[in-house]
């Protein structure tokens, strides 16, 4: 495996940063989870986007263009024979190297790291059965704390969430905003269907704007299912009709049962069949060639 940083690519075990930089101290940076499908990168422009708002955000300069970066992404891929298959690009920006204070005035240059890999979140028998979560005690970090629309590296409050999920050996945690509506899962959103129309947090209610999230809310539009982005609570969650996780690795996955309570009869129900299907006929058609 090549990984690229700084504009090098280096072998695996020589691709190193300094024990100095802020990514590493503080979790000062930010990241993307990308994919690609078929030897094609699924919304790339999207997830750059993303990754230069969240930047922007916590000042940090993307030290590229948006098509320097493409490129990288693009000669990472190919440096790893990723051509014609699927991968799992994780793009990493840091403050980079400071001393020990807190002050990122000290860092004088961004630290750009990507890994281009595989990755299988969950295995198969999920999308076809579902899968079981629970809502944890960990609440989403509040948008005056650390604001869940950067993408940083900062993921504690969500590793938090996990911990407590595999405690009851859960593989996925639903986090609630600090007033108790339904924000986000650790690591993807979540949607539930309502009297036929699919329902997703607003973003000011604590979640991410899932680049699979938007995805699948234009997908639920062509096919005519009317889509809205609605505060819901556990209530809701659990006498819901349908219920999914969306996110870049996990794609769409069905959800059983949420604490112990089944979805419906707890088998995936036909909106989310629906969506998984057009969602991966639209991966497997769509995305920038590598
Ligand atoms: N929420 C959080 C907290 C995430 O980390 C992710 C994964 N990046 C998502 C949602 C899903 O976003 P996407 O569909 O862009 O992967």
């Amino acid at each position: 495996m090549k990984v690229y940083v700084n504009g090098r690519l280096y072998p695996k075990a020589k691709a190193c940063v300094s024990v100095f930089d802020h990514g590493l101290l503080y979790g000062d940076g930010v990241f993307e989870g990308i994919r690609a499908y078929n030897g094609r990168v699924f919304r790339l422009d999207e997830h750059l986007e993303r990754l230069e708002n969240s930047a922007r955000a916590i000042m940090l300069r993307v030290p590229m263009s948006r098509e320097g970066m493409k490129r990288a992404v693009l000669a990472t891929l190919r440096a790893n024979n990723f051509g014609k298959k699927g991968a799992y690009i994780r793009l990493v920006l840091t403050r980079g190297v400071g001393d020990l204070g807190l002050d990122p005035r000290k860092c004088r240059r961004e630290t750009l790291i990507i890994i281009a890999d595989r990755i299988n979140l969950y295995p198969e028998k999920f999308y076809r059965h579902g899968l079981a979560v629970m809502t944890v005690a960990t609440r989403r970090n509040t948008a005056e704390t650390v604001n869940p629309r950067i993408k940083s590296l900062n993921y504690l409050n969500n590793i938090l969430a996990k911990i407590e999920a595999n405690n009851y050996g859960v593989l996925e945690a639903i986090m609630l905003n600090a007033d108790g509506y339904v924000a986000e899962c650790t690591g993807d959103n979540v949607f539930i269907l309502r009297r036929g129309r699919l329902i997703t947090p607003p973003l000011h209610m604590g979640a991410l704007e899932g680049v699979t999230r938007n995805v699948v809310i234009s997908l639920a539009r062509d096919l005519g299912i009317p889509v809205a982005e609605e505060a819901f609570t556990r209530y809701d969650l659990y006498t819901a009709e349908e219920c999914f996780l969306t996110g870049t690795a996990a794609e769409i996955v069905p959800v059983s049962n949420v604490d112990s309570r089944p979805i419906a009869d707890g088998r995936p129900g036909p909106v989310t069949l629906r969506l998984i299907e057009k969602f991966r006929e639209l991966t497997r058609s769509e995305g920038v060639p590598i």
